[in-house]
Order: C-alpha cells, then sequence, then structure tokens
C-alpha cells in the first residue's frame, strides 16, 4: 500500500519537464515565470495529496496539470479591483466606488499619474506651493467661502475640524444628529477619536433654541450641525433652523460647523431633483465651517472639502493631522476638473455622469429595457420569466434618503418552485459574468434597474456566457 502510493506520486512529473512543454512556454510568455512555477508546484502537490489519499487514482498526464495550472493563472490575472455593471438602482453606490468621474476628470488624473506636476510647486515665484491652492480658487467661487481646505474623505475632514477646533472641549450636537453613515462611522465615535467632548442635546426627534443655549458653558468650543444623510425624521419633530443655531453660536464667539455629508454645489431642484442643502447656502446662512463629500453628489473624486472661515481654516491647515488625511496629486488634478465643470452649468449636465444618471428621464431608461429585454429573455431562458417594470432608483451614499427617482428595469422571476432561492442562484450567475452584473432580489425575483447601465451593446453582448445552474430547470 506505502509502496504503490509512493510509487503513483512518482508517476508525477518533474516541475523542469512540465516547463518544457509548448503550452507552459507559453503560460511564461504571458505570466511570467515564476508565477508559473509557483502554480505548476501547487497543482503538483495538489496531486501528490490526492494521490497519497487513494494511490488507485490514474496518475494525471502532462497536458491535464498544464490544463489545470493555466486555469489557476487565469484566475490569478484577473484583477481583483475591476469594472462592474451596477445595476442596483443605487446611482451613487458607496460598494460599488460612489462617483464616476467626468472624462475629463478621468484624462486629468491620467496626467497626473504619468507626468510631473507644480503639486507644491509655486511656478509664478519659484517657490514652495500649497497643494491645496489647485481647487481652493474653485471652491471659494462655488461656496462663497473664504477659503478650503481637502482631506481624504469627508469622514476625515469631521476628524480634522473637531481635532483642530475642539481639542478637550465641548461640542454640542442634537440628539436627533447623531448618525451612523454605512461602514462604522457615527458622530460620537469620531467625537471622541477627535478628543472632543460630544454635548447631546434636546431628543431624538425635538431640539429646541433653548437646548443649546443652555448647553453652553465655559468648556464648550463649537455648536455642531450634523445633515440626517441615510434617515428622515418624521412626525412631531423640531429642529433649530441653521441661522438660529449660527447666531446662538455667534453671540457666544463659537464656530458653527455643519457636516453636509453629500453637499451638492449646484441647486439641484433646477434639475427636477429634491432639493438638497448646498454649501453656498449653508454659509450663507452662517456657518463658520462646511465640511461635504466629494464623491457623492459633487460626483468627483474620493476626498473630503473643508470650506469656510479664513482663520478657522488656517487652524484646520496648520494642524499637523491634516499631513496624514492629505489627498493625492491625482485625485486633486480629477478634483479641479471637476469643479471647473461647475462654472458651466450646460457642460456640467452633459458631462458630469453622476448628474447624467440622476436626471435621466424614466421614458429613457424604459427604451432602453424594451431594447435589452430579448437578450436578456434569451440568456435565462427557460430559467424565468423576464419582464419590463417601473422600479425606484435611490441616490444613494445617504443623499436625499426618503426621494426616490422613478426608473425603469427588468425583473427576472425564477419559474422553480423554491424561487427565494433560485433568485440567489440567478444573481450569482450574472455575477460571474465577465464584467460583473450587480442587481438586487425583491419579493423573489432578481431585478436589474437600468438606469446606470451605459454600455448596453457590452452588456448585451456577454449575457451568452452566462451559466445557470441546471438544476433551476
Ligand atoms: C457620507 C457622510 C460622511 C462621511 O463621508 P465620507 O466621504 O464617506 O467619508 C460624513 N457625514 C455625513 C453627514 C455623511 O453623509
Amino acid at each position: 500500500m506505502l509502496n504503490s502510493a509512493a510509487a503513483a506520486r512518482r508517476a508525477l512529473p518533474s516541475i523542469d519537464r512540465l516547463l518544457k512543454l509548448d503550452a507552459v512556454t507559453g503560460l511564461i510568455q504571458t505570466h511570467g515565470r515564476p508565477l508559473v512555477v509557483e502554480t505548476l508546484r501547487a497543482v503538483i502537490d495538489e496531486h501528490r495529496s490526492l494521490l497519497a489519499k487513494n494511490a488507485a487514482l490514474p496518475p494525471p498526464d502532462d497536458d491535464a496539470l498544464a490544463a489545470q495550472c493555466a486555469k489557476q493563472l487565469r484566475a490569478l490575472a484577473q484583477p481583483s479591483l475591476r469594472a462592474v455593471f451596477n445595476l442596483t438602482g443605487t446611482v451613487l453606490h458607496t460598494n460599488l466606488g460612489r462617483a464616476l468621474y467626468p472624462q475629463v476628470a478621468a484624462d486629468a488624473a491620467t496626467d497626473a499619474m504619468t507626468r510631473a506636476v507644480n503639486l507644491e510647486f509655486d511656478l509664478g515665484g519659484g517657490a514652495r506651493g500649497e497643494r491645496d491652492s489647485h481647487v481652493e480658487a474653485w471652491l471659494q467661487r462655488l461656496t462663497g467661502a473664504e477659503a478650503a481646505v481637502v482631506v481624504n474623505n469627508n469622514a476625515a475632514a469631521v476628524y480634522l475640524v473637531l481635532n483642530s477646533l475642539a481639542p478637550k472641549k465641548e461640542v454640542i450636537v442634537s440628539r436627533g444628529e447623531l448618525v451612523e453613515i454605512g461602514g462604522a462611522f457615527r458622530i460620537p465615535d469620531i467625537m471622541a477619536r477627535a478628543g472632543c467632548k460630544l454635548k447631546e442635546v434636546g431628543t431624538t426627534n425635538r431640539t429646541h433654541a433653548h437646548d443649546f443655549e443652555q448647553a453652553i458653558g465655559p468648556r464648550t468650543a463649537a455648536i455642531m450641525k450634523v445633515h440626517a444623510s441615510n434617515y428622515a425624521i418624521q412626525g412631531f419633530t423640531a429642529s433649530v433652523p441653521e441661522a438660529e443655531l449660527a447666531a446662538i453660536a455667534h453671540q457666544h464667539e463659537l464656530p458653527f460647523i455643519n457636516d453636509l455629508g453629500s453637499g451638492m454645489l449646484i441647486d439641484l431642484e433646477a434639475y427636477g431633483l429634491p432639493h438638497e442643502p448646498t454649501p453656498r447656502e449653508t454659509i450663507a446662512s452662517g456657518a463658520d465651517i462646511v465640511t461635504f463629500s466629494g464623491d457623492k453628489l459633487l460626483g468627483g473624486p474620493q476626498c473630503g472639502l473643508i470650506v469656510g472661515r479664513q482663520d478657522l481654516i488656517a487652524k484646520i491647515r496648520k494642524n499637523p493631522m491634516k499631513r496624514a488625511l492629505r489627498v493625492d496629486k491625482v485625485r486633486l488634478a480629477a478634483l479641479e476638473a471637476v469643479l471647473r465643470l461647475y462654472a458651466d452649468p450646460v457642460r456640467l449636465m452633459r458631462e458630469l455622469p453622476t448628474l447624467r444618471l440622476l436626471t435621466r428621464p424614466q421614458t429613457d431608461i424604459e427604451a432602453q429595457a424594451r431594447r435589452v429585454l430579448p437578450a436578456l429573455a434569451a440568456a435565462v431562458g427557460n430559467h424565468a420569466d423576464a419582464k419590463i417594470i417601473a422600479c425606484s432608483s435611490q441616490i444613494g451614499s445617504g443623499a436625499l434618503p426618503v426621494d426616490a427617482l422613478p426608473s425603469a428595469g427588468i425583473a427576472l422571476t425564477p419559474r422553480a418552485k423554491r424561487k427565494s432561492g433560485a433568485a440567489d442562484a440567478l444573481s450569482s450567475a450574472f455575477r460571474a459574468l465577465p464584467v460583473p452584473v450587480i442587481g438586487h432580489i425583491k419579493d423573489g425575483a432578481f431585478i436589474l434597474d437600468l438606469r446606470c447601465l451605459d454600455d448596453e451593446s457590452g452588456f448585451i453582448a456577454q449575457l451568452a456566457q452566462l451559466q445557470l445552474p441546471t438544476h433551476a430547470h
């Protein structure tokens, strides 16, 4: 028994012999020698342990080993981070990368990646410059603020503001605004890490001006408002208008900080979308510091924007943590290009993917659904019924949580008896396509909301490769 197992293992070829095969030489050209050798070893090891368990197994031939190696290398060559079709119906999907860069931003980013740039170099004087200077004037113009700082994301912006303006001091926030944003961003936790003491006032549904006034004491460093990003409190509610909060803060010589979260730079109502407070309005109503994300409604690269009073911004910029939270040249280049688009509303509408996708009319999406329906129906065959449906998209990333955008899509309803498992199987088959298709399951059907389907022909072309499990018949 032992001997026969040893004999079977001896029957496995040497790595050197396999490396001489034509098929393997081809693999070396594609993947490089080290990876091919590593993979061949893994494949041989796998067979060695199989043979150790069952010596009766026929030893694999060289071609089979090479094919197995090729398969593993193909999987390895697939990038981990790759393009998908976002047909979830959520336009700014945090798990799918939020905003898509407009082409001008992608071009600017590529340039900054592949060439030397004047990132911190003043071309006029030839001296050291400030990296935020490339976008500061645009942010001043677009928000009416005196100054601006850019950091890694809005969570970093909130952290840096609090840590700079209120270390070891109290910051007053309404209980109705102690939000948690997906992915473990909680205002109380950020506050603690920033070294501030959170002073909660009011109740979950109602907070009044006198709640803030009574809470102000010698240890108070700021009043903060947080945009209720991903939820809405409805019914018997009260909150203090921003201008009034700002006035209370200013009477006590305290800064009023407003974390807008999404913070759209322009009035969305002009585009037929629900209103979202803009940094300009917020500054105008008395906020001293406003923070918002670059990759939510603004439609740019991931970053956090801090705009506001010159003296406070100077303090924030001097915080040593700014160095740890700063953005790189690539995102700064993209941000500058996006902010430039905002100067021209006509170009903005045409070129900013976020705005274009959010304002796509339902009739347009429905027409697209009619075009892709036959290919989808053919791809799922007798596994599911394909039907055009009206649905509603979400803006996502916490913006306007209660407002849904009328959209259209295709529902794939499994014909199998156990519908829920069958819908999961459909969903996973679509995720296994070369460009994974991400939808969502609702009432036992797999739903594809077509609002964000840009590459229609690419989508249709790969459907022929859809592989559905045979047991779903
Ligand atoms: C999204 C959001 C954040 C976090 O912003 P990121 O850019 O994701 O770090 C902070 N505050 C509010 C109110 C938000 O909506």
